[in-house]
């Protein structure tokens, strides 16, 4: 399992496709599951830029893992993103149900994804909700990288401010394949 974690804007989704792209991965990424599943308030929570809760999502990682797990590689894009998710992904490690061979950050600030946000053409990508994900990934998402540090993932920190060509080469020099 790769996770791919970062700031809205960051790229994560970009990777994460070229990834399963060239090495035949699975890719779940959470946003657009969960644009698939979710409706009334919690789609308009996701669309002001709040997380969901975490029960919710996970109750929908669970599901979409035991569709794809097949000792194949799967790449998540955007999950976890609280500690709780994590701990809930740990147990799983745990268990035995699947390994996690590489964990990527792709850092960037604020100001340099902002542009990139607001030149794409989702609902969700104006001013508002978008500092409000920003805040969300300070708030929640950060304390994780530490968090799992602690817990004996190896985050790997990627500089995201670079050409999607860049970023790729250098994430795909740091895979390690199990
Ligand atoms: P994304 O496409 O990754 O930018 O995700 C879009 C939105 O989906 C986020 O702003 C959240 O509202 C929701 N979302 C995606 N992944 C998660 C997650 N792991 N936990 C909670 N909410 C999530």
């Amino acid at each position: 399992m790769i996770l791919l974690m970062g700031i809205a804007g960051s790229g994560k989704g970009t990777q994460g496709k070229m990834l399963s792209d060239q090495f035949g991965y699975h890719l779940i990424s959470m946003g657009d599951v969960l644009r698939m599943y979710v409706t009334g308030e919690q789609r308009q929570r996701m669309l002001a830029g709040g997380l969901l809760d975490d029960n919710e999502i996970i109750k929908i990682v669970d599901q979409v893992l035991e569709s794809v797990l097949d000792n194949e590689e799967v790449i998540l894009d955007g999950f976890p993103r609280t500690v709780p998710q994590a701990e809930w992904l740990l147990e799983q490690v745990k268990s035995g149900r699947f390994q996690i061979n590489n964990v990527f950050h792709l850092v960037a600030s604020r100001g340099a994804v902002k542009e990139r946000l607001l030149g794409r053409a989702r609902i969700d990508d104006v001013e508002e909700a978008i500092e409000k994900r920003f805040d969300e990934y300070e708030k929640l998402t950060m304390p994780l990288i530490d968090w799992l540090t602690d817990h004996n993932v190896e985050v790997i920190n990627i500089d995201a401010v670079r050409s999607q060509a860049e970023v790729n080469a250098d994430i795909v020099s740091k895979l390690k394949k199990s």
